[in-house]
């Protein structure tokens, strides 16, 4: 299954295009496949080694627009049908395998991480191709193989757990279907994780863009319970056995709270229709994380945890990039000077008319100075300098947003708009 070669990304464009709306029943069955594999490598080098196969009942992802029409990740999964070679479904994700190459680690150091595919079930024998892309947009192609449903060997999903409905929008073939799952709640923490499920729900739910799209949102949590109290903090010697074992410190970064046992994950989530995961950490320690189209996290005590998870949620299901330039991350070159950003929210001005370039009014100076907050032209959509973790040569559309500073219910129209289309597009 291993297998590296460059293939010309315009083949990859030419392909992606095929596939129609109403394809769904001819090429799927009502049922969900997850495909889980390590991603394995460095800086210098990946491979992707399949592990194990899921499946469950039912399709809750989109079915009129099979093919990913955003694309803001750095992972590609294909579907293409044996038969005609014609790509029936695509999938773009991120990971944190490809946060983990540009840190000082990662340039030595071989990583192995769990990822999986979550396709509808085909019915007949397909081709899956599943490709990275490293920052400067060239994509390397880690799996290609032809499998035959009938003669995988499939593991059946759930574990029962039960599901609470904390919003109910629309049908869930039909909507954003957003998943709780709770970590580090022990049996005793019975009464919090109950409180916590429904006031996370409320915070979404209070937010624009989601507030103004009641009826095609949902939100269910599942409740599971872990064996210890609290989070995994590596650096403060505190180990504990939950749920999910989420641990802070996730590539070198103490505030980065993440879940490295993904599979386990996905089993967990896996008794209600999901399209994006939200982790809930039992722990009062600044922590989240979240990465397109994989899964984020959050905090559940503090001053923040209402900006953090709606910020967190911008890049788990809009693929937006933090607007901010200050604080310590520990990736280096993450937006690589002359290559456009995939994130629909910040730009290097390579190709700045597929970013916000139609919501800047002329003779908007490049860049936009910025002014203060009691300033009438504050709300100003222009070319900010800095984001995207530099000062320099990266812009934003807003000097305020929640992708930025750390204030709820606040994003700029660019990343609004992103969600608000993502939205469109699971309800479709
Ligand atoms: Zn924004």
């Amino acid at each position: 299954m291993k297998r590296t070669l460059i293939i010309p990304l315009l083949a990859l464009l030419c392909a992606q295009v095929s596939a129609k709306t109403d394809d769904f029943r001819h090429y799927f069955e009502d049922k969900t496949l997850r495909i889980n594999y390590l991603h394995i490598g460095n800086k210098n080098q990946e491979s992707i080694e399949l592990c194990g196969f899921v499946v469950r009942n039912g399709w809750y992802g989109t079915r009129a627009e099979l093919a990913d029409p955003f694309q803001y990740g750095d992972m590609l999964v294909e579907v293409f049908s044996n038969l005609s070679g014609r790509l029936i479904y695509s999938r773009s994700y991120s990971c944190l395998f490809s946060e983990y190459r540009t840190t000082e680690r990662g340039e030595t150091e071989i990583a192995k991480m769990e990822e999986c595919a979550v396709i509808p079930m085909p019915r007949h024998d397909f081709r899956v191709r599943i490709s990275s892309f490293d920052r400067r947009r060239t994509p390397t192609v880690l799996v290609d193989t032809v499998l035959v449903p009938g003669n995988l060997p499939l593991k059946n999903a759930g574990k029962n757990y039960k599901v609470k409905t904390l919003h109910r929008g629309g049908s869930p073939k039909r909507s954003l279907d957003i998943l709780i799952v709770p970590d580090g709640y022990s049996k005793n923490d019975r009464k919090l994780l109950e409180y916590d499920v429904k006031r996370f729900a409320s915070y979404i739910m209070k937010c624009s863009p989601y507030k103004e799209f009641r009826k095609n949102v949902n939100i269910r949590a599942v409740i599971g319970y872990s064996e210890d109290s609290g989070i995994t903090q590596p650096q403060n010697n505190i180990h504990v056995n939950t749920l999910l074992n989420c641990t802070y410190n996730a590539i070198d970064l103490d505030r980065y709270l993440m879940c490295p046992g993904v599979w386990n994950l996905h089993d967990v989530a896996d008794d209600a229709p999901y399209d994006a995961i939200i982790i809930i950490c039992n722990s009062d320690k600044y922590g989240g994380g979240g990465i397109y189209n994989f899964y984020c996290t959050v905090y559940n005590r503090g001053e923040y945890p209402d900006y953090v998870i709606v910020h967190e949620m911008g890049h788990l299901i809009g693929g937006l990039a933090d607007e901010y330039y200050t604080s310590d991350v520990s990736v280096q070159d993450f937006y690589p000077e002359g290559v456009e950003p995939t994130e629909p929210n910040i730009t290097t001005l390579v190709d700045f008319e597929s970013k916000w370039s139609g919501k800047v009014s002329q003779g908007t100076p490049v860049p936009t100075p910025s002014v203060g907050k009691d300033h009438p032209d504050f709300d100003r959509i222009g070319v900010y300098e800095g984001g995207g973790y530099v000062a320099k040569g990266v812009f934003r559309p807003s000097l305020h947003c929640t992708m930025n500073g750390a204030v709820y219910d606040d994003f700029c129209p660019v990343c609004r708009e992103t969600l608000e289309k993502i939205i469109r597009y699971y309800s479709k």
